[in-house]
């Protein structure tokens, strides 16, 4: 063969072994038109490309939208409908009424607050459903919850929302209703799997009593392509004053300080640039061996980079102190930076299992309590610390990884309370399978699998998990308190 011939193919080769080792290569291929006649003679599934948010300025719906409610058994309108029509009608999307909700259709074309249309024609797809469960009181009343989404659910178009809101079961006048409001969980994780093939998402929002003020920002953010690898989760509004400051959608963040911890590669640095799009000034945190990365991305970013191991004490000391010598402020902190160590717990010793604990879980109290403590960070401020799916459902050989990251949901919970005196929130992100360098390092099969046992059969991006941090971020989000969002495309095993 000639010697031209021969680089040619070894260079092809290499290529495929780069490109089988990189993102997700079943996807890539089965999508191909070339591959094509094979995946249709084969029945193989395909992964439905997500379609995620182009541009800061994209509209967070489009298409045709049909909203229902439970009939609420009085003759007053509902201040939960009028909260998300509201929402809804500051889309470009079309807003369609279902035909079996005659009693709410009088009313809100009574008020004549939004210019909806009764559905007719059946013939059309639906970018959202989306349904006010609040008045529904006993499993009867479920009927209607079934009605509305029974007849819709079939002509929904790829990439839709389905979005169901309920009342936090904890808020309810009675037993009955309690358990009605958990069962919409049971719902929508049901829907999730059904219509995650077109790679559709349906998510839960349960608000305590009189929150529907604080509506905005998650409503927003799960309708939108933001949150096109979170389905069949459910975050809950608690009842707080909403903010005073008017809401720039476009650019939420101007104004913002953020620092992001392990900011260089992967998650951090989609969390940084999502972060500077939506207006905030980035503080780039990581460890010496990534200063070159991280510095170039502040430079990109008109951002600050600070070369510093979160496991290192004095360090922390040091950023305090730099902080305030430049008389800044942070206004959000982004707990990012993590590691795993795997290895079975007989096999594991004391290095592996003492540095996942320090850097993914002692290091994150350090910081956060050091930065409130020195009220470096803001009154009213937000708090982001980013867990794993693996903390809630567990996993072979990470035991230590998986202890760190169910010790930050606790942790989270646990400190709801005390940065509610300042207004501060604290949430927390469960990412499932991102495909980052982290998620490399994994053998090709479990790779393969942690991909596919996902409702959109697909792995997420670091934006995923940067689009969900954004949304706790936003002023707007003041009612989202201690929740755990799941960012996995529903991909949960072993809980
Ligand atoms: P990654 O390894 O690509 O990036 C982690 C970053 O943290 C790196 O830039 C690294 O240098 C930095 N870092 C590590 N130790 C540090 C230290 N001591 N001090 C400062 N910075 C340090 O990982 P990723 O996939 O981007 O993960 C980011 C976060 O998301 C981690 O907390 C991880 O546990 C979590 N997570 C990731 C996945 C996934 O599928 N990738 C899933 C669940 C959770």
């Amino acid at each position: 063969m000639p010697k031209g011939q021969v680089q040619k193919a070894i260079h092809n080769f290499s290529q495929f072994q780069k490109s089988a080792t990189q993102g997700d290569v079943y996807q890539n291929v089965v999508n191909h038109p070339w591959a094509q006649p094979l995946v249709k003679a084969l029945n193989l599934p395909v992964p439905v490309k997500l379609r995620r948010q182009q541009q800061a300025s994209e509209e967070f719906l489009r298409g045709k939208a049909l909203f229902g409610a439970a009939p609420n058994g009085t003759k007053t309108e509902s201040n939960v409908s009028n909260a998300i029509l509201t929402v809804l009608s500051k889309s470009s999307a079309k807003l369609f009424f279902s035909k079996g909700n005659k009693q709410q259709q009088d009313l809100m074309s009574a008020s004549k607050q939004f210019p909806l249309r009764v559905l007719s024609e059946t013939t059309h797809k639906h970018s959202a459903l989306v349904y006010d469960a609040t008045n529904i009181e006993t499993p009867e009343q479920l009927s209607s919850l079934y009605n509305f989404y029974h007849n819709a659910i079939s002509r929904i178009a790829e990439h839709s929302r389905v979005i169901v809101v309920g009342l936090t079961p904890e808020s309810c006048k009675s037993p009955a209703q309690a358990s009605v409001m958990r069962s919409l969980e049971g719902f929508i994780r049901s829907c999730a799997k059904e219509i995650g093939g077109k790679a559709a998402t349906a998510n839960l929002l349960l608000l305590e009593p009189d929150a529907e003020a604080l509506l905005e920002a998650p409503l927003r953010y799960l309708l939108s392509a933001r949150g096109a690898f979170v389905t069949g989760q459910t975050l809950h509004i608690t009842k707080v004053s909403p903010t005073k400051e008017a809401i720039n959608w476009r650019q939420p963040l101007l104004d913002k300080t953020a620092l992001i911890t392990g900011a260089s590669r992967g998650i951090g640095k989609a969390i940084a640039e999502t972060l500077a799009r939506d207006g905030a000034k980035v503080i780039l945190l990581d460890i010496e061996p990534c200063k070159d990365d991280l510095e170039s991305l502040a430079r990109r970013l008109g951002g600050h980079a600070v070369i510093a191991d979160v496991s290192d004490k004095k360090a922390l000391n040091k950023l305090i102190k730099d902080v305030q010598k430049g008389s800044e402020t942070i206004d959000i902190l982004v707990n990012n930076a993590g590691i795993t160590r795997d290895k079975t717990l007989a096999r594991m010793d004391d290095k592996r299992w003492n540095s996942v604990i320090d850097i993914n879980l002692a290091a994150i109290q350090r910081i956060t309590e050091a930065l409130v403590d020195n009220k470096v960070l803001n009154v009213g401020g937000r708090v982001v610390c980013i867990s794993s799916i693996n903390g809630i459902a567990g996993c072979f050989g990470q035991t230590n990884y998986s202890t760190s990251k169910a010790g930050v949901i606790g942790y989270v919970e646990a400190m709801d309370k005390p940065l509610a005196r300042r207004r501060i929130t604290i949430n927390a992100i469960a990412p499932g399978f991102i495909e980052t360098q982290m998620t490399q390092a994994i053998p090709f099969l479990s790779r393969e699998i942690g991909r596919r046992i996902s409702s959109l059969s697909q792995g997420g991006q670091p934006e995923d998990v940067a689009e969900a941090v954004a949304m706790f971020a936003n002023p707007a989000a003041s009612g989202l308190r201690a929740n755990t969002l799941r960012v996995c495309g529903q991909n949960l095993v072993g809980a």
